[in-house]
């Protein structure tokens, strides 16, 4: 049988859960410092310990997976701390698609892709001069919102970025990456496409909690202009919680799902493979702009650990994103398609 093994953070209690009650062994790689937290749940078979991620690329570490015929399931931590060319040097098979994970690291590419897609975006400013409206900028890669700032003019852009160098949150030499801001209600579109099945599934939605950009909405205006609030806010993930959207939003969203699947199998085969989340908003005429994909799991599925809404409508018993990804894994191993789910 396979195992499935992830990296210590992010979303590996909901994988790992949800492959435990699939009957596959579980495996993390854990840094030390983490030990006592995961040694507290009892569905993990085997911890891997290292002092710091890196460390999967070693080869001994690359041998135990292989031996135990572990799938890696990727999240946002490995797309964090390891670069496109490091993750695809990975040995052990990845769950999904692992050439995509470029794409969702790379601004132009992952432009590309929602383009593709047919996706409305935000459009992109391509030099600080240019900045006539709200914009907001990110810097590359997943850095989960922290160092990105609002601005609305050249001077404005300057000042916040000096002042990010200067706190040591960006360096001077850091490509920003800057776009139209979309105003609305934050929805992450969470869904599982099956190599297997060839469908799309909606599992649900989520909202992030930001800091400290939300709690400056409870600050009084004249109290924000008399300061006293930080000089740049910032989008630092905290949490996520449910969203649930109106039935007549579902068509449209299954619809951008489907497009988005059908544009990256064209794009970069074998496609978006298992789980994957479009990231927007919805404005006031209930039309959706994205300004991100994620092209694995994203740490919004946690809160359904216990089966999303539109889950519990397709299947008759809880089942979580981790438990899907099992569920997948399973499926492929018992009709010997394990390559169809992996790259
Ligand atoms: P992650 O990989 O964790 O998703 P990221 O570093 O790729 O994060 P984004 O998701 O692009 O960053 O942006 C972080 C946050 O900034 C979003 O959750 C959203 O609140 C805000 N944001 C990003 N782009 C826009 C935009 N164009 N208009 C309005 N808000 C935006």
């Amino acid at each position: 049988m396979t195992a499935v093994a992830t990296l210590g953070s992010h979303c590996a209690l909901q994988v790992l859960k949800g492959a435990h009650d699939e009957g596959l062994k579980t495996i993390l790689v854990c840094e030390k410092r983490r030990e006592r937290l995961y040694r507290r749940f009892p569905f993990i078979d085997r911890l891997i310990l290292v002092d710091s991620f890196s460390e999967i690329l070693d080869w001994n570490i690359q041998a135990e997976l292989q031996s135990e015929n572990a799938v890696m399931i990727p999240h946002g931590t490995l797309i964090s701390q390891m670069s496109s060319d490091e993750i695809e040097s990975i040995t052990t098979p990845i769950f999904g698609n692992r050439w995509i994970l470029r794409w969702e690291s790379d601004r132009t590419m992952k432009e590309e892709l929602m383009r593709k897609a047919g996706l409305r975006m935000p459009a992109p400013i391509d030099t600080p001069d240019d900045i006539d409206r709200a914009v907001i900028v990110k810097r590359q890669g997943a850095a989960g919102g922290k160092g990105y700032f609002i601005a609305s003019s050249r001077k404005d852009y300057d000042e916040k970025r000096e002042s990010l160098i200067r706190q040591g949150i960006i360096s001077a030499d850091e490509l920003l990456y800057i776009q139209e801001y979309a105003a609305g209600v934050l929805a992450y579109l969470q869904f599982f496409y099956s190599p297997l099945n060839e469908d799309v599934e909606f599992f649900g939605t989520d909202q992030r909690h930001e800091s400290d950009i939300e709690g400056l909405a409870r600050i009084p205006a004249m109290e924000q202009m008399n300061g006293g609030v930080s000089e740049v806010p910032s989008f630092n993930v905290i949490g996520n919680s449910p969203l649930v959207l109106r039935e007549s939003l579902l068509d449209g969203a299954y619809s951008m799902g489907e497009r988005f699947v059908d544009a990256a199998k064209e794009a970069v085969p074998p496609g978006m493979n298992g789980p994957f989340c479009i990231e927007g908003v919805y404005d006031e005429n209930a039309g959706f702009t994205s300004f991100e994909f994620s092209a694995r799991i994203v740490a919004g599925t946690n809160i359904y650990m216990d089966g999303s809404p539109y889950y519990s409508l397709l299947y008759d018993r809880p089942i979580s994103m981790g438990r899907r990804i099992a569920m997948e894994i399973k499926q492929a191993f018992e009709s010997d398609r394990l390559d169809s789910v992996t790259t």
